[in-house]
């Protein structure tokens, strides 16, 4: 099948963007793209913009419908409204919600995700069976706890299902070993989270330094800095990913280096967290999370204009075509996903439509350049923007027909 339209990828070295281009797809895989040429049968998406499906690097999959309240402090959120709710997301109930929420992040235009579920083992088997349906990239993993758990646990239990379930990895979802944070987990949990990833060669993902009192409650139950508690049972390391990474220090940076870290400056803002520093994190393969439920919704392109803002205003001014990349291909290689994140030959289908009436005004000047383009993707484009979404050459998502298009 061959695509035609304003197609805008990032490469291996900048941006590329063809006004009447198109994209050949064979298997679920791009086999072609770039400038159009003749073809007798072909999908006529013009003017619409063919853009690179979006990842989001740190999402809770039972959060998402306590988006948009309850602004408190981390701990405070985490046991009022988090806890509670993911205590109750488990059996039919987590199944029906994970299908909802995997169809509203398609809506958002994101075809790759690192998820968090619910502790409970079978909210495990739903995402992957909900991930797999829909054909994107994942990692998926429970918030390991032994800690002020919401069940009854005990350390062995959670690691020996942590195990079981481990046996779901595969190639484009991946398990992840996910020790919740620091707090929610004792020295001997942390240390099995490092043995079992090293193991099996899991990818890991989990919290860092998200607010100072978090911090200080590490450094009172462990007498040592959160890096140090984590490079101790061994999960620091080039297959780990971690969310937030706000009150770090030049040396915990170093420290961290060629891990991977989930920026998540919506959430930041909601909890009122802080801002991430932005050069020092470049040490590492920095993608963009939404953080649901303490960011407000699954839009990647919310998050990339929030990075914008708050570090503008920390006079850490960014470009377009930078946070649009950190959007796609650097998320792509925050989750070692190297077959995702452009259009290029190669890579699977994930792409999205943009409508260009939505993306670029009416009466705007025909002579922009690929600059200013990427500026208003990255401005003007959200969930209402998206006509299309397509995962491994398939349609998943569709907006709705609307009598008038501007
Ligand atoms: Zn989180």
């Amino acid at each position: 099948m061959i695509y035609r339209g304003h197609v805008v990828t990032p490469t291996a070295t900048g941006w590329a963007a063809w006004p009447d281009g198109r994209i050949e797809v064979d298997g679920g895989l791009i086999r072609a793209a770039g400038p159009w040429h003749r073809a007798n049968r072909y999908v006529d998406l013009r003017p619409h913009l063919l853009f690179p499906g979006l990842v989001d690097t740190h999402a809770h999959v039972p959060q998402l419908p306590i988006c948009g309240v309850h602004p408190e402090d981390l701990l405070t959120w985490l046991r009022k409204w988090t806890f509670p709710l993911e205590k109750r997301f488990r059996g039919d109930r987590a199944r029906d919600l994970t299908r909802r929420f995997m169809q509203e992040m398609l809506a958002q235009g994101t075809t790759t995700a690192a998820l968090y579920t619910s502790a409970w083992p079978d909210s495990v088997e739903a995402c992957f069976a909900a991930a797999d349906e829909v054909g994107i990239h994942a990692w998926i993993g429970p918030p390991l706890m032994d800690q002020g758990a919401y069940r009854p646990v005990t350390t062995k239990r959670v690691i020996t299902e942590a195990r079981v379930l481990a046996a779901l990895d595969r190639p484009k979802l991946r398990f992840a070993v996910t020790p919740r944070f620091a707090l929610s987990c004792s020295e001997d949990l942390l240390e099995a989270c490092g043995d079992l990833a090293l193991a099996r060669e899991l990818p890991i993902q989990t919290h860092l330094a998200e607010q100072p009192e978090e911090c200080r409650a590490v450094r009172r139950r462990f007498g040592r800095g959160y890096v140090e508690v984590y490079d101790r049972a061994g999960l620091v390391g080039p297959r780990t990913l971690f969310a937030h990474c706000i009150w770090l220090t030049a040396a915990d940076w170093r420290r961290i280096a060629h891990t991977a870290v989930a920026h998540c400056p919506t959430s930041n803002v909601f909890l009122r967290s802080g801002v991430m520093d932005w050069r020092r994190a470049q040490v590492a393969r920095v993608g963009f999370g939404t953080d649901v439920g303490a960011g407000p919704d699954l839009s990647v392109f919310r998050v990339a204009r929030m990075a914008w803002t708050v570090h503008t205003l920390a006079g850490q001014s960014i470009d377009a075509g930078k946070l649009l990349r950190t959007a796609t291909l650097g998320g792509a290689a925050a989750l070692g996903f190297d077959d995702v994140g452009s259009l290029e030959a190669g890579k699977a289908a994930d792409f999205i439509v943009l409508d260009r009436d939505h993306v670029i005004p009416a009466g705007a000047p025909t002579t922009e350049s690929i600059e200013d383009l990427l500026s208003r993707i990255l401005h003007r484009s959200g969930r209402s923007a998206i006509r299309q979404v397509y995962v491994a050459g398939r349609l998943v998502a569709e907006r709705e027909a609307r009598p008038s298009s501007s």
